[in-house]
């Protein structure tokens, strides 16, 4: 492809991509194909001669679009979203134009620099304690994920414990305390925890203990619960290294009890604690949730998804270190074609010691394009839009309190709900015979709401009973989806019940 037949392409693929976003809400929002429908319409290899743009392209509105599950949809609300804009489309262009695998400051200046710059806007955005910040000791670094921040946080906290424990030790002595020590180290987190945090320990190879959290506490991880796991870890001879609390669980949306936790760390130092903020951690853009960063000052690292709710496209999250040395001394190995003289000045930053991978895409662009085209008020709006719509929805679900109840939210725009058995038929509230029935409803009005494809949602279990959840926070949500998500849900639910 040349440079005319490109420009041509590529103003064919804009057109295409805008006309998408435009009918999204004529489709239904799920791919209406059984598993394994593509590759017959695909041939087995690849073609042997070029083929032109107006034969590939024709392909996309054909084959890919309808096997596709739509996250911008407005009828989209399940997980959490995966949000995206055009200014960060034009970042990914950019990006995928320069392609420079930055992990060293040498490869392309820019990429690192910029990408100090705007990691230090989003701390400041965020509300996120200066200690968060890259002039002093910390800094912040776009990793790939959540999960992959938390496993690269966990490999840390484990070389800086393992460093600790073995001081003073040379040689085969200290090979031998590295391996006694490694088999004793325990990462912990509250059993909300995404899984994220259990599949990191497997992959540090350490174990991993799940603290219960209790309904009375809104199911959050507090200072007690962590105080009490950390010592009866240690009682059995075992060493805890990490933990992850979170702003946000993936099942509710509950937010860990941070002052509390704050008092455990005083206690236990070197124990490394995560915030894991993947989602809601997008919410700190407004003045009346920074309150819950006050305490982020006293823990180790913090992370949030710009991917999710924050209109950057996957990927791009948004990790924060208060020491980056600890990051460093886990993960820089310098063989002799990665020596240069920026990285032996010590003046620049090398983010490949930040991370797991060497290279690395240009990701602040998509960023700074988000923040400067819609700035912290655009942002702003857009959190407050969906968090009411989050409300709205909640609103409508009490107002028919004979037929759903809510058992969480609405909280930054989740709402989690299930649906009630008519009343007197299976026993009362808490019985087991209820409790099943509950279940049992709840799971056949959301399998028949997810059937009918005009919305999209996920289910989960809280407190061992089977939850819808309902989250108005993707880019097109809608008052109007928002309604007619409801009426749809009132609709199946009636049918299971049997009130209508
Ligand atoms: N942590 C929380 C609280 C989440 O809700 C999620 C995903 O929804 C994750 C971590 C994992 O995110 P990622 O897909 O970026 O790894």
């Amino acid at each position: 492809m040349n440079a005319d037949e490109f420009r041509k392409a590529a103003h064919a693929a804009v057109e295409e991509i805008i006309h998408y976003n435009e009918t999204l809400p004529t489709v239904p929002v799920t791919a209406q194909i059984p598993p394994g429908y593509l590759s017959p319409h695909l041939p087995s290899t690849a073609p042997q001669h070029p083929q032109p743009w107006s034969t590939i392209q024709p392909d996309i509105a054909t084959h890919i679009i309808p096997g596709l599950t739509h996250w911008q949809h407005p009828g989209f609300m399940s997980w959490f979203p995966a949000t995206t804009s055009y200014p960060s489309l034009l970042g990914e262009m950019y990006s995928a134009a320069f392609t420079a695998p930055a992990f060293n400051w040498l490869c392309s200046p820019a990429c690192t620099e910029l990408e100090t710059v705007v990691m230090d806007w989003v701390c400041r955005m965020l509300a996120l304690p200066d200690v968060f910040l890259s002039g002093g000791e910390g800094g912040g670094v776009i990793q790939g994920s959540a999960s992959e921040a938390i496993v690269t946080c966990m490999v840390a906290a484990r070389e800086r414990m393992v460093v600790k424990e073995c001081k003073g030790l040379e040689g085969e002595e200290r090979e031998k305390k590295v391996a006694e020590v490694k088999g004793r180290l325990v990462a912990l987190g509250g059993d909300q925890v995404h899984s994220a945090t259990p599949k990191g320990a497997m992959i540090a190879g350490t174990r991993y203990h799940a603290i219960t959290t209790r309904r009375e506490d809104g199911f959050r991880l507090t200072g007690k619960g962590l105080r009490e796991a950390l010592k009866e870890i240690e009682g059995k001879g075992l060493l805890p290294y990490y933990v992850t609390t979170t702003m946000g669980s993936t099942g509710i949306c509950a937010v860990d009890v941070f002052e509390e936790i704050a008092e455990v760390k005083k206690e236990w130092p070197d124990v490394w604690i995560h915030v894991d903020a993947a989602y809601a951690g997008a919410a700190l853009v407004c003045e009346e949730y920074q309150h819950h960063a006050k305490f982020f000052g006293e823990f180790d690292s913090f992370d949030m998804n710009m991917h999710k709710w924050l209109l950057v496209n996957f990927d791009a999250s948004c990790l924060f270190v208060r020491k980056r040395q600890d990051l460093i001394s886990a993960m820089s190995i310098t063989p002799s074609y990665l020596l240069n003289p920026s990285h032996i000045s010590g003046l620049v930053t090398d983010y490949r010691d930040w991370q797991i991978p060497l290279g690395r895409r240009f990701r602040a662009l998509k960023i700074w394009f988000v923040l400067r085209s819609y700035g912290v008020s655009g942002l702003q709006k857009h959190i407050r839009h969906t968090v009411g719509l989050g409300e709205l929805f909640a609103g409508l679900v009490r107002e028919r309190s004979d037929l759903f109840r809510i058992v969480a939210g609405p909280a930054f725009a989740l709402t989690v709900i299930q649906v009630l058995p008519k009343k007197g038929e299976k026993g009362n509230d808490g019985d087991e015979a209820w409790v099943q029935e509950v279940n049992r409803v709840t799971k056949e009005a959301y399998e028949a709401v997810n059937r009918g494809g005009e919305i999209f949602l996920t289910s989960g279990v809280v407190g061992g009973q089977l939850a819808i959840r309902v989250v108005s926070a993707n880019a097109n949500a809608e008052e109007k989806w928002v309604k007619k998500a409801f009426e749809i849900l009132v609709k199946e639910a009636e049918k299971v019940v049997g009130t209508s």
